[in-house]
């Protein structure tokens, strides 16, 4: 049996969330074996998410959790609340039996995520990582890797980073998340950018880390940014004669 993919999707509500998820729905369908934990940036599940997921026909775990006021500011690290939910919930789930082969990514609502991408990740034995498109200021981010090994990154900006990578740029086995209780997204003392790095930190190390897509030489997942939507002509009061949810 193929080792389970488990993604963690973090997502807030906004116009363009329905459009989002039904993309990455459509992405994750294609793939066997995968289980979509989706954590929603709110107090309480939300009618949208809920009912979209009930027709979504995945396998999926529906989490909420509000990121706190004081951490909703521009320049503050996103989603680390709901990261961490997700991750809460794979342990739980897995802490009475020994754990069934199992891969852990993270993946962001409106990144795009080729097929051939879950066919790498799924072999990864501690963590794995790959390069990214349309990030870090340039075209794309990649491990540096020489005789199988990563020596370092090829990378736009803070190059000091312990592990120069984006958050779609690695995978993590579930045995890894479990034999690591404590590993978390921090909140505390974590600078901008420096989230990847503060996590892979505490569950392994440069030289042990896994290189996927021939050897990190091929893009197959991009960090896109969806525009923001104009509104501009939206009516100030409720005009048409039905409810539509968009
Ligand atoms: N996100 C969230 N709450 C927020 C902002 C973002 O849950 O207040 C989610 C978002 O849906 C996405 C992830 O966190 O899945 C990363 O956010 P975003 O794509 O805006 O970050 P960026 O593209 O700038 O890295
Ligand atoms: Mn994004």
């Amino acid at each position: 049996r193929l080792p389970t993919i488990y993604a963690i999707t973090p997502t807030y509500s906004r116009p363009v969330q329905k459009a989002e998820l039904t993309r990455l729905a459509n992405t994750f369908r294609q793939v066997a074996q995968l289980h979509w934990i989706l954590v929603e940036d709110r107090a309480t599940r939300s009618e949208l998410v809920s009912s979209f997921l009930a027709r979504a026909g995945l396998p999926n775990t529906h989490l909420h959790v509000p990121t706190p006021r004081r951490y909703k500011r521009p320049w503050l690290p996103r989603a680390t609340e709901q990261r961490n939910a997700g991750l809460a919930w794979l342990r739980q789930r897995h802490q009475h039996q020994s754990a069934q082969p199992g891969v852990l990514f993270f993946a962001d609502d409106d990144n795009t995520y080729s097929l051939e991408l879950f066919q790498e990740m799924r072999t990864t034995r501690k963590v794995s990582v790959w390069p990214v498109g349309l990030v870090g200021g340039r075209r794309y981010e990649r491990p540096l890797v020489k005789n199988g090994k990563v020596v370092g990154w090829y990378t736009g900006w803070r190059e000091d980073r312990p592990f120069a990578i984006d958050m779609a740029g690695f995978a993590v086995s579930l045995q890894v998340i479990l034999s690591n209780p404590k590993a978390v997204f921090k909140r505390r003392g974590s600078q901008p950018g420096m989230q990847e790095s503060d996590f892979l930190k505490q569950i392994t190390t440069v030289e042990e880390l896994e290189p996927k897509a021939n050897n990190c030489t091929k893009v197959l997942v991009w960090h896109t940014r969806t525009e923001k939507v104009n509104l501009a002509n939206e009516p100030k009061y409720h005009l048409d004669t039905v409810n539509i949810e968009v």
